[in-house]
């Protein structure tokens, strides 16, 4: 049977343009490595293992490369390569910078209300001398005990203080209203429903049960995905790629120091379809130790359909700068500002949350 691609031709492919880009070596080795591996293999066997998912079992081989082979005999060009193609002989720095001055807020941020390092005002006066038209705050619901999560009494009181704080800002800057919200076991959300149809903006994010089989982290995040209530599913697999960088001190974050993660497994393509469906925003948290979603999958989400939001989670003022880290990745992955959620001013973000509630 003829192929309609070759698909140790894709993964070398892959391998040249990561490689002329620039990107880890350990990454264009991993491609490198599958096309080898696989490249002795008889076209049978090839066909085989990819339709019975077994093709990772074999040394060199792991799933990003395996997807890519199953695309590849499918007949589509894959979509890794497909969006490496896109940025090719783009200038990524220069897009970069300009979906970074495209941003006109930032829809994740903390104060000392939870596990923030401090007071919503002094948050408030940074995004302001950061050019930003608006900032939602977004500190953590109960269940969050750890980072002295808000309950719904204090939620309340948090939002009277936000619109005195307001009150005081200058003109054409707001605090818009929001939480991140914990997502439960179940794909429930841990806030009264009540208080999460008054904020602006909801995040949702999983802080808990990362290691939970795939299924049910699947069923979970489906769920979650279809509430009216959540707008922006916030750092989609919790992985943590490095300790905490340098200069990142504070309360915040308790107990994310010096260790890295794992990322939660999940069906993607199956969550970042709901997320297209329901038209709920694929956060790119900007953290330098989260990355998250990882390249490979902000270009499933891409792919898929999705809106993004380019987020920093900021724990303390200067974090809230660290926007830039997200847009660069966002760049290579050749997300276009008009996907870009937060690229819209206050009234526009706002009309569209409640129009989804
Ligand atoms: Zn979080
Ligand atoms: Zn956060």
């Amino acid at each position: 049977m003829a192929r309609a691609r070759d698909p140790i031709a894709d993964l070398r492919r892959i391998a040249f343009l990561l490689e002329r880009a620039n990107e880890a070596t350990y990454r264009v080795r991993a491609f490198r490595s599958a096309a080898k591996a696989l490249a002795g293999l008889p076209a049978a066997e090839l066909t085989e293992r990819a339709g019975n998912g077994t093709l990772t079992e074999l040394a060199g081989v792991g799933d990003v490369t395996a997807r890519c082979v199953a695309e590849s005999l499918a007949g589509e060009e894959p979509v890794y390569l497909r969006r490496l193609v896109a940025t090719e002989g783009s200038d990524l720095d220069a897009e970069a910078t300009a979906l970074r001055a495209a941003l006109r807020g930032d829809c994740h941020t903390h104060s000392d209300w939870s596990d923030g390092g401090s007071p919503i005002e002094e948050m408030a006066l940074a995004a302001v001398e950061l050019g930003h038209e608006y900032l939602v705050l977004t500190d953590h619901s109960p269940r969050l005990t750890v980072a002295r999560g808000l309950t719904a009494e204090r939620l309340r009181r948090q939002l009277d203080h936000v619109a005195q704080v307001n009150a005081a800002l200058p003109e054409g800057f707001r605090i818009l209203t929001g939480i991140e919200v914990d997502i439960l076991a179940d794909g429930s959300l841990d806030q009264d429903d009540d208080l999460l149809a008054r904020l602006d903006v909801v995040v949702g994010s999983v802080h808990s049960g990362l290691k939970d089989e795939r299924s049910k982290m699947t069923r979970r995040m489906l769920k979650v995905v279809a509430n009216p209530h959540l707008d922006i599913l916030g750092h989609v697999t919790g992985r943590m790629v490095s300790s905490r960088p340098a200069g990142v001190t504070g309360p915040g974050d308790r107990g994310h120091r010096a260790r890295t993660r794992a990322e939660s497994d999940f069906d993607a393509d199956a969550v970042f379809a709901a997320c297209a469906e329901h038209d709920t925003a694929v956060e790119i948290n900007s953290r330098p130790e989260r990355q998250d979603p990882p390249k490979r999958l902000i270009r499933r989400a891409l792919e898929a359909g999705c809106r993004f939001a380019i987020n920093t989670d900021a724990h303390a003022p200067g974090q809230l700068d660290w926007q830039r880290f997200g847009c660069e990745r966002a760049a290579l992955c050749g997300v276009p500002a008009d996907r870009v959620i937060n690229t819209w001013s206050a009234e526009q973000l706002v009309a569209w949350t409640h129009n989804r509630t």
